[in-house]
């Protein structure tokens, strides 16, 4: 049969992808047992809507065998097999993902478990094999196809035979070369390392001959070996595991796994709730900000789970919007499996698992705080512009919650300081919390308005973010202290000259200011002597309400 070319993109993108997105070689395995689970996910949620298949735990599992010989892995699964069109569909066009297709014709039935979401995962096989061979027999048919391909250069299929419905998978491990070892991958106990590393908590079975030995029957001192399937995987899920018994890999794997980001999380949150509502949840901080997430078209929420089975990709209604850049799922019992959309949210128990939730990471971002400032700060870095708008949107309603997380650059080296490091520190005459808005620091520090403030002593919060003082706006006071623009007209320090000394002045000037008022028109609103200057001889002010930044801000605003 003459071989089939790939999509002509596909071929590139394979010798990219088999040579560099997956630094890790080990990984192939992980994406071959994922799809297999997938595979078998599928049927099982075939059989929740089709009455005459009965899903029987037992004949659903995942086998992996090493045959050194012939230099051969073959891992199979008991799952809905492919037909000869997905095998040329799924198999043939890289970037086309069977799972994704799947998903969205059934998002409306939300119900499986599917892993799998971009559509390079199968390809990974090529970095440890030579030739990919594929036996399959999909659900509800007697015909079976082989599939074959030896890299980018194409690949065949033709009828082959399979007595039971699934896959096989078959690897011809490469050979070891100067450079590049991979008889590991044919060798029992390194495979059953990384069955256990990356995919322990597959649901189901993945079982392996693994070699034992005993004593010969009636000899003392003769031992014999023989072979044992086993089950390798714990398949109980990682979140429902025992903190003690994990360790930080254990959760950065479950992140990536997951696909929930390319970084490495900054913290993660495992919590097992049993007080007023029953639940487990795995959650994370990351550390970069999503090419996406100042932007419209990221959707924030976590996975949600009834009892071990996934429900919602993505529940908004777990995660307050300020804290939308945070990752994971929610596993409980105390949700149906067949809950609506609609219903969910009114449920009582999601909003209290959602409060809940939300005190869970506001206390783990305040001990990053207080015991990883390095962290603390890569993180607001990411993310403190979405805490700031937190503060600032629902009319200040979460302001209680946010304000000392909240961090801002000062006058006092020019770090990141908090709130409460700031009110710590003023000396006892200082009144007010003061601050100065503009495009940069530098700019800042020429304003002629920080001068007086700066030569007290005192040290100012410096807005760069447009979003800065509208949120400060919202707090108003923190610590009883009222927060104070260098720019407003009152600024409770008091003037070195007598009242009467400026009163004088005023007058002697007067002349001078009305022509000045006259010229600049309606742009001010009155010219007047300055108590607050030192070596600029003039400066802008406001009164009111709005600092001179933010009616630029709210000016720029589309009507
Ligand atoms: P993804 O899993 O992200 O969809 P893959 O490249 O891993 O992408 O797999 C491509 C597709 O091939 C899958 O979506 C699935 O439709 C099909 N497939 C791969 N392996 C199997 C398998 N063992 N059983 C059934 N279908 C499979
Ligand atoms: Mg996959």
């Amino acid at each position: 049969m003459a071989k089939q070319q790939f999509k002509a993109e596909s071929k590139r993108l394979l010798e990219m992808m088999i040579n560099s997105i997956y630094t890790q070689r080990e990984i192939f395995l992980r994406e071959l047992i994922s799809n297999a689970s997938d595979a078998i996910d599928k049927i099982y949620y075939k059989a929740l809507t089709d009455d005459s298949l009965v899903f029987n735990k037992e004949d659903y599992y995942i086998t992996i065998k090493a045959d050194k010989e012939n230099r051969t892995l073959t891992i199979s699964d008991t799952g809905i097999g492919m037909t000869k069109e997905e095998l040329e569909n799924n198999l043939g066009v890289i970037a086309k993902s069977g799972s994704l297709a799947f998903k969205k014709e059934n998002e409306a039935k939300e119900g499986h478990n599917i892993i799998g979401q971009f559509g390079v995962g199968f390809y990974a096989a090529f970095m440890v094999a030579d030739v990919v061979t594929v036996i399959s027999r999909a659900l509800g048919t007697g015909e079976a196809f082989k599939w074959e391909s030896a890299g980018a250069d194409g690949y065949s299929i033709e009828p082959s035979e399979k007595l039971e419905v699934g896959t096989d998978i078959i690897l011809k491990i490469k050979e070891n070369t100067e450079d590049d070892q991979y008889d590991e991958y044919l060798d029992e106990y390194r495979l059953r390392s990384i069955v256990k590393k990356y995919s322990d908590f597959i649901r189901y079975p993945i079982k392996m001959d693994v070699k034992k030995s005993r004593q010969k029957e009636g000899a003392e001192n003769e031992y014999e070996e023989y072979v044992e399937e086993e089950t390798v995987n714990s398949m109980v899920p990682i979140w429902r595991k025992n903190k003690n018994e994990l360790k930080t890999e254990d959760y950065e794997n479950f992140y990536f796994e997951k696909r929930y980001g390319f970084d490495k999380p900054l913290k993660h949150i495992h919590i097992s709730a049993d007080g007023a509502v029953v639940y487990n949840a795995i959650l994370f901080i990351p550390e970069n900000t999503p090419f996406d997430y100042y932007t419209k078209e990221y959707e924030k929420g976590l996975e949600l789970y009834s009892n071990g089975v996934l429900i919602m990709n993505k529940c908004g209604d777990l995660l307050p919007d300020y804290f939308s850049f945070v990752k994971g799922m929610v596993d409980s019992e105390d949700l149906s499996l067949n809950i609506s959309r609609e219903m969910l949210q009114h449920d009582r128990q999601l909003k209290l698992i959602a409060k809940n939730i939300k005190n869970k990471i506001k206390s783990q971002l305040l001990s990053l705080l207080k015991d990883e400032r390095e962290n603390y700060e890569k993180f607001y870095q990411s993310f403190g512009r979405q805490l700031k708008y937190g503060v600032y949107s629902d009319y200040g309603a979460n302001k209680d919650d946010l304000q000392d997380l909240l961090m801002f650059r000062s006058s006092a080296e020019k770090k990141l300081v908090t709130l409460d490091e700031y009110v710590s520190r003023m000396p006892e005459d200082q009144k007010f919390i003061y601050y100065a808005a503009g495009d940069s620091i530098d700019r800042i520090e020429k304003l002629p308005q920080t001068e007086l403030v700066a030569d007290k002593g005192y040290e100012i919060l410096y807005f760069t973010d447009d979003v800065d003082e509208f949120a400060i706006k919202m707090i108003m006071k923190y610590k009883d202290k009222e927060f104070k623009s260098v720019q407003s007209s009152d600024l409770g320090i008091e003037p070195d000259s007598s009242e009467e000394k400026n009163e004088a002045e005023e007058k002697d000037n007067q002349e001078l200011f009305e022509h000045m008022q006259s010229i600049l028109a309606d742009k001010v609103k009155a010219v007047k002597a300055s108590k607050r200057l030192k070596s600029h001889p003039v400066c802008l002010s406001t009164e009111g309400d709005l600092s001179i930044e933010m009616e630029k801000v709210l000016n720029a605003m589309p009507n």
